[in-house]
Formats: C-alpha cells, structure tokens, sequence
C-alpha cells in the first residue's frame, strides 16, 4: 500500500469508528418536544421533526461535530450534571431536555450550557441564550424554584481564526418575570406547532444563521407544496 493509501485508509477506520460508537448510543429522541428543537425558533424545523419520521441522513462532517460534541458534554464540570427536565406546557406531547451542568456559585444557581464553537463571540449568542432561557423555564416548572442564571461556556478547540483562548463563559442573570414569560412563550410556539400539524399546513421559515446547518436545508429549501401535496 503506498502512504497515501494507508492515510485514508486511517481516516476510514476513525470515521467508521465514530459512526459505530455514536450509532451504539442512539440516536432515539423520546416522545416529547425537545429543548434544541425549540433553540432556533423555527416552527418549520419543529414542524419537520413531528411529520419526518425518519431523521435525515447524516454525514461524515455530521458525525465528526457529533462526536466532539458529545465528548466534550460527557465530562461533568459541576456536582449537577446531565439533568434531565420534563413538563406539558399546554401540549399534546410533554417539553424536555437535558441541562449539562447546573454551578453553585457565590450562593448563586446557574444552569450552564458547553458548547464547541470554531470562534468564541463576543457575547452569549441569541440562539444558545433561547436554549438556556427553555432550561431556566423547565427547572422552574420540575422544582418549583427559580434559577438564578444561565450561562454559556464556550471552548475552542484551537486557537486560530482570532481566538486569543480556549474558553469563555458567558452569564445572564435571570428575574422571576423573565423565566415566566419564557414559560408562557415555550406554551405559544407549541400552540402554533401543533395548530400546523392539525391544519396539515407548513409553518414560515425562520431564516438565520443556523439554516446552512439545519438537516432539514434541502427539504426547506425545495418544499413550496404544501404538506398536502408533498405527501409526507
Ligand atoms: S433551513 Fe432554516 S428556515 Fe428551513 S427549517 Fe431549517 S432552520 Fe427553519
């Protein structure tokens, strides 16, 4: 085999073996809506997560940012780690997801949220701060208590692209009003989601940054029939 060969051949093994060891988790998503479906604010994400069934082909890329992600959410940083929270806000179907880390810290609680990123941004961005805000809701309803936080920690796996360090935290600190207010938007967008699937009708795009990302790009993209007509 020439050097070459045995490269790829190496780069073969590692994507097979990541596909296998991410695959022998599951991939199963429960019967509820999820937090990071409700991330991004797009109905029509969420819409295509109730009526596809089948979840969308995923890549080699795919699995690799999978893959490093879920290692870098498997180490716990706090004595609260992988909490999972659940709650019915008003819908056919339960709410859920699972807060990475919860920090007690100068008598403060702080529900923190890791995420690898090519570039840390000079704030919390608005979608992870959505994210967050579901968690702060959740952990009110499932202990009838307030959080007094949220956070995003941000960790770079290198230090090119005008990163100057590998991590950064991020905190907002939260008013009772506020998580009620998330509470009762989490009830609104479940509202319009299901009335869409009642009416059998596909919801607006909600078009930011994340669409190059959304495994749902090229149905998006392409899908101006209705749902009727699309068949799905
Ligand atoms: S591509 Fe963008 S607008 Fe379309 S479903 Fe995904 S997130 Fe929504």
């Amino acid at each position: 085999m020439k050097t070459e060969e045995v490269e790829a051949e190496i780069e073969k093994n590692a994507i097979a073996g990541i596909k296998k060891w991410m695959d022998d988790r599951g991939q199963e998503r429960g019967n509820h809506y999820h937090v990071s479906s409700f991330t991004y604010e797009c109905i029509r994400k969420m819409w295509y997560e109730e009526v596809n069934t089948e979840r969308p082909e995923i890549d080699d890329e795919g699995y690799i940012r999978m893959w490093i992600g879920t290692k870098l959410h498997e180490t716990p940083i706090s004595d609260v780690h992988e909490l999972p929270l659940m709650a019915t806000l008003g819908g056919e179907k339960p709410f859920g997801g699972t807060v990475d880390e919860i920090m007690t810290i100068d008598g403060k609680s702080i529900i923190v949220d890791k995420k690898f990123t090519g570039k840390i941004p000079l704030a919390m961005s608005e979608n992870y701060r959505e994210q967050v805000l579901n968690y702060a809701a959740l952990y009110k309803i499932n202990y009838n208590k307030y959080i007094d936080g949220v956070a995003l920690l941000y960790v770079v796996p290198h230090i090119n692209y005008g990163n100057s360090r590998r991590m950064k935290a991020f905190v907002e600190w939260l008013t009772p009003n506020e998580i009620n207010m998330q509470i009762k938007k989490i009830q609104m967008m479940i509202a319009v989601l299901e009335g869409h699937l009642k009416e059998k009708t596909l919801p607006e795009k909600h078009v930011t940054w994340y669409c190059k990302y959304c495994p749902y790009k090229v149905l998006c993209d392409g899908d101006y029939r209705d749902y009727k007509e699309a068949n799905i």
